[in-house]
């Protein structure tokens, strides 16, 4: 029997059926969870951190006019976004409630929850995984003047189905005791043999680096990025990584002496480790410009209060939610013209990829295929 039809069975209020589902489908994937290691500072995005935490924070029980109450399904780590939600709740009254697990889990519970689903909103990281959710049918369009002067249009869906809400930047990191600046340039320049036996990368697997493939791909064209994937994995100086902050880690223990990682996380380290002995490198600088990505939302196809979902998306877009949610996580506001932290002001300022990010999720697939040809793990 489907969780939608075990649900529907039962003659309960909206609500209840919404925490029984949720309740239900948890215990369906503990059964499937895995154990990957990882660091504190890994921690920040559920996507990155090990999965058997008890997630599910659902109160919806307690809930009575679903007009006043949004529901997010959300791959953030609740600590990160609490905060900011309950600001929210304190200006409008609107009380949220907050399911959190990783992105796959969550996409896989809105498909089988249908009509039934609690959900109005999906939170996530990452364009590749928010134009899957479209994909997938999960995601409805918007129109909205507000995200529309709020968020730069390469930040948004051109169908209007999900928008981004922060930003970050994937690019270079070396070790400064074996490497100069002036010796880096590009995300292609990995591949030159002079790095052979000197590159740490984090694994094909992650969402992160198919979304910077396919950004190369749109870039530079496809023969072109695959003999520079060709190029890195030549140049590997250990096996892949799981996540960015070990790669991060390899560098500053002398395994490696250049890699690719997401600029927050470089951000969580640095609050542990002020003296963490590992340079950021903006690249393609006077190139292309160096690769960003989003973190965002979309209004869930089957929600039952899409406007709520939708005037909570409108306000973590605006002035008073960037520069925190932004902040909360070392990325950057998506919206202009918003301070950021000093820790991001003092890793200077940086030319961006002008590429609209839906590109990540349209070109995913070429990635995915490319990488696994050329021996990416
Ligand atoms: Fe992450």
């Amino acid at each position: 029997m489907s969780l939608t039809a075990i649900t529907e069975n039962l003659s309960l209020s909206r609500p209840v059926k919404a925490t029984l589902s949720v309740a239900i489908f948890s215990m369906m994937m503990g059964l499937v969870g895995c154990n990957n290691a990882s660091t504190p500072a890994e921690n920040a995005d559920v996507d990155s951190q090990a999965p058997d935490q008890e997630t599910v924070t659902d109160t919806a029980a307690v809930a009575t006019d679903s007009d006043q109450v949004v529901t997010i399904y959300s791959s953030r780590n609740e600590q990160l976004i609490k905060p900011l939600l309950d600001k929210y709740t304190e200006a409008t009254g609107v009380k949220i409630e907050l399911v959190t697990d990783k992105t796959g889990p969550l996409m896989a519970r809105l498909e089988a929850e249908g009509q039934n689903t609690p959900a109005d909103m999906l939170l996530t990281v990452d364009a590749g995984n928010l134009w899957q959710a479209a994909q997938q049918g999960l995601l409805q369009p918007v129109a909205s003047s507000v995200l529309e002067s709020n968020v730069p249009a390469k930040y948004r869906d051109p169908k209007g189905q999900w928008t981004g809400l922060s930003l970050r930047a994937r690019t270079i990191f070396y070790d400064p005791s074996k490497v100069d600046a002036n010796q880096l340039s590009t995300y292609a320049d990995l591949a030159d043999p002079k790095w052979k036996g000197k590159l740490c990368l984090r694994t094909s697997n992650a969402v992160y680096n198919q979304s910077l493939v396919a950004s190369m791909i749109e870039n530079l064209g496809a023969e072109k990025t695959e003999e520079i994937i060709r190029g890195w994995v030549d140049n590997l100086a250990t096996d892949v990584f799981s996540n960015d902050t070990s790669m991060l880690e390899a560098i500053a223990a002398g395994q490696c002496e250049v890699g690719i990682a997401n600029s927050y996380y470089y951000g969580r380290v640095l609050d542990e480790k002020p003296d963490f002995p590992v340079q950021i490198f903006w690249a393609n600088q006077g190139t292309t410009g160096t690769h960003v990505n989003i973190s965002g939302a979309g209004v869930v196809t089957n929600s039952d209060n899409p406007d709520g979902a939708l005037k909570l998306m409108e306000w973590l877009s605006s002035d008073e939610a960037q520069g925190i949610y932004a902040s909360a996580d070392k990325e950057y506001p998506v919206k202009e013209g918003i301070d950021e932290s000093e820790m991001l002001r003092s890793w200077g300022t940086f030319t961006q990829d002008n590429i609209n990010v839906q590109k990540f999720g349209e070109l995913q697939t070429q990635a995915i295929q490319m990488m696994d040809k050329v021996g990416y793990k």
